[in-house]
């Protein structure tokens, strides 16, 4: 047993695989079961469990996977955003290095355990944070991406030759194969019996691009299920579970739905007023713009009070909610010292963007804007492949998509 932030968990006793299955909202889930094309998670429905659960705020890949990985919310590991402005030096950085990440992971106690881990991601940006503490190497965890597949080496990643595992060559950036990849990786691991515990985390490129009911995110999903299905023959316990729901962003005549909050408080507190910061910012944005649905800003013009530019925001059309530091990281469980001046959230069909010079709205080649970041889009799906053990809480209204590994290793029938 290993005990992480007030939880303990059960060393597996079989192959026990979770899967973070990017921006996939329960309308997916529900779509695919209505065509019939998830036969797995239908099964599920009766004989495992089949529960919705609460993502991390904000709804960014970062902060929810290295939730799920911590069992505990980003004001715990540290990770509040996949973007951030450090409030030290006043520059603005990527959230991928795992020095950022505030503690240990279940994956890092696991393996010290002795316990056979594998991290695969679609993304490499996510593989360093999710190796935090991992011994890489002989005999110890495996930790890569996707992304990266073709040049994995034992010393840095744990394993090499990946495309030959799989049998294809690594995948396009773009693609729905980046995260079927993943999938079976990781069936190959456990087919030569390489890993005892997996965290499985794929791409929301097709959530981003298709509605539930378009053919392509079907499509995905009967391929996600076909990959549960095996896992399941192989004998292993699965879990699954999404880091952010996705919600449509655009206006009825196609065009994205953005309020550009830098330019709206500058125009209003003269310029220079205000830094906004989107925490969904990535190298990978081709898809959604850049634009969320949270935002961070940072008051520059200390004569402005802050609550004049919360007073400002609040009624705009599409503005969810407006919140101090200090109300942000209680509510949401922030690391308050990260924390911006405040904290501005879309609605369901809203996205937020800095300034409109900065966001490449022609990226998105004609597709609706499908984002997250909101509260918008915390409810996940949170599914197990088998049934529950007697006593342990079934589907408590609190659950969050962070308690899956919890589940899949404390929670299952024997
Ligand atoms: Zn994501």
């Amino acid at each position: 047993m290993i005990i992480l932030h007030g939880r303990s968990y059960e060393l597996p006793k079989r192959p026990t695989v979770v899967i973070c299955a990017d921006g996939c909202d329960p309308a997916y889930i529900e779509a695919g079961i209505a065509a019939g094309v998830l036969p797995t998670i239908a099964g599920w429905q009766k004989t495992g469990l089949y529960a919705l659960a609460k993502a991390a705020m904000p709804t960014f890949t970062n902060p929810n996977n290295l939730s799920i990985v911590t069992g505990a919310p980003p004001g715990v590991h540290g990770i509040a955003g996949n973007f951030a402005l450090d409030r030290a030096s006043g520059a603005e950085i990527m959230m991928t290095d795992p020095a950022m990440v505030r503690g240990d992971t279940i994956l890092a106690r696991m393996s010290a355990s002795g316990v056979a881990v594998a991290a695969i991601t679609a993304k490499d940006k996510l593989r360093r944070m999710l190796g935090n503490g991992l011994k890489i190497g002989a005999g110890g965890a495996i930790c890569f991406s996707s992304e990266h597949a073709d040049r994995c080496t034992l010393a840095e990643h744990g394993i090499d030759h990946v495309e030959a595992l799989v049998g294809r060559p690594k995948p396009d950036m773009y693609s729905a194969d980046l995260s079927l990849f993943v999938l079976d990786a990781g069936i190959r691991l456990v087919e030569q019996g390489r890993a005892q515990l997996l965290y499985l985390s794929l791409s929301d490129y097709v959530q981003h691009g298709h509605a539930p009911d378009e053919p392509e995110a079907l499509a995905f999903h009967q391929a996600l299920d076909s990959r549960l299905a095996r896992f399941e023959e192989l004998g292993c316990v699965v879990g699954v579970t999404a880091d952010h729901g996705m919600n449509d962003k655009a206006l009825f005549d196609g065009r994205p739905h953005v309020i550009f909050l830098e330019d709206v408080l500058n125009a209003e507190f003269g310029q220079g007023a205000a830094r906004v910061i989107c925490p969904i910012t990535d190298p990978f944005v081709r898809h959604h713009g850049a634009l969320g649905s949270f935002v961070r800003v940072y008051r520059r013009k200390a004569a402005v009070p802050l609550a004049a530019m919360a007073d400002m925001m609040r009624p705009l059309p599409g503005v969810d909610r407006v919140l101090t530091r200090e109300e942000a990281a209680a509510l949401y469980e922030l690391p308050l010292d990260l924390e911006a001046d405040l904290v501005v959230t879309g609605d369901r069909n809203t996205a937020l963007g800095a300034t409109a010079t900065e966001h490449d709205l022609s990226a998105l080649a004609g597709h609706r804007l499908r984002s997250h970041g909101g509260a918008f889009e915390q409810t996940v799906p949170f599914l197990l492949s088998r049934p529950l053990a007697a006593g342990y809480p079934g589907r408590p209204a609190a659950l969050r998509n962070f308690a899956i590994f919890d589940y899949a290793l404390n929670g299952v029938a024997p």
